[in-house]
């Protein structure tokens, strides 16, 4: 689903990810962490084209990323995004939040749209709340409802950077348990995460990134019981 080459960015001058390579396949669970500043952002965002890469190729389902593309919006139908704040529409309902993808990017009627939006919301366990606004909510049910607003697009692959780290400490369960039954259908996810018990749990290969690089990777059991560089070590002494 994903297929990234030796792919390096620059914000300017300075080198934000230097020869990242990276293949994600269909329902497999990757979780990335790393020191802040690392590049784990600034990658994931290069996935759903937020950001440019300079040098590399990354491919989404087969459609390159690259300058002169003219179907961007095509991406993104196909890559869902769950942010650290996440960034739903304040003016508009749960239920509309929802909607919004499929009638105005899909070209769903509204009636239909509002049935997708009623599933997803259900899918996480918030179908009571359709009629409020986002600031009506806590922290954790506005991040199941963003999910649940991405999943409407029913998109390829979900990247997720830091969904729980704005949260406070009682709501980040509720977030983690949703993306875990996620996990579990076989959705295809890319995880910015710190919550290692979930990278346990969950993924299949758990990436560590320092300084734009990839700098370890490997399946949780080996990861976590077994880090080869001094680095990763450091790390997760920090965290853990
Ligand atoms: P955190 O854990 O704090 O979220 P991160 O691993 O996600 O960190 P990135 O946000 O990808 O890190 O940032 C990587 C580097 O690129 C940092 O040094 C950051 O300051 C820099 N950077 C990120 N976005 C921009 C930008 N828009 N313009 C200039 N520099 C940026
Ligand atoms: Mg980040």
């Amino acid at each position: 689903i994903i297929e990234a080459t030796n792919v390096s960015k620059w914000y300017g001058a300075f080198r934000a990810l230097t020869d990242v390579n990276i293949t994600v396949s269909k329902s497999e669970r990757i979780v990335i962490c790393g020191p802040s500043g690392s590049g784990k952002s600034t990658l994931i965002r290069c996935f759903n084209r937020l950001e440019a890469h300079q040098e590399g190729e990354i491919a989404i389902n087969g459609i390159r990323l690259h300058n002169r593309m003219r179907n961007v919006t095509e991406v993104r139908k196909n890559v869902g995004m769950v942010f650290q704040h996440f960034n739903l529409f304040p003016h508009m309902t749960v239920l509309m939040n929802c909607m919004a993808g499929p009638m105005w990017i899909n070209g769903v009627p509204e009636a239909e749209a509002k049935k997708i939006a009623l599933k997803f919301l259900e899918r996480v366990r918030i179908p009571d709340q359709a009629n409020k606004y986002p600031a009506q909510l806590s922290g954790g049910q506005q991040q199941r409802v963003a999910i649940a607003r991405s999943l409407c697009m029913e998109p390829a692959v979900m990247l997720f950077d830091e969904p729980t780290s704005a949260l406070d400490p009682e709501m980040v369960s509720e977030v983690l348990e949703t993306m875990t039954s996620l996990a579990r259908e076989g959705m295809t996810m890319v995880c910015v995460t710190h919550e290692m018990g979930f990278a346990r749990a969950v993924a299949d290969r758990v990436i560590f990134m320092d300084c734009g690089r990839i700098v370890e990777e490997g399946n949780p059991d080996d990861f976590f019981g077994n880090p080869k560089h001094d680095r990763t070590k450091l790390f997760l002494s920090q965290i853990l």
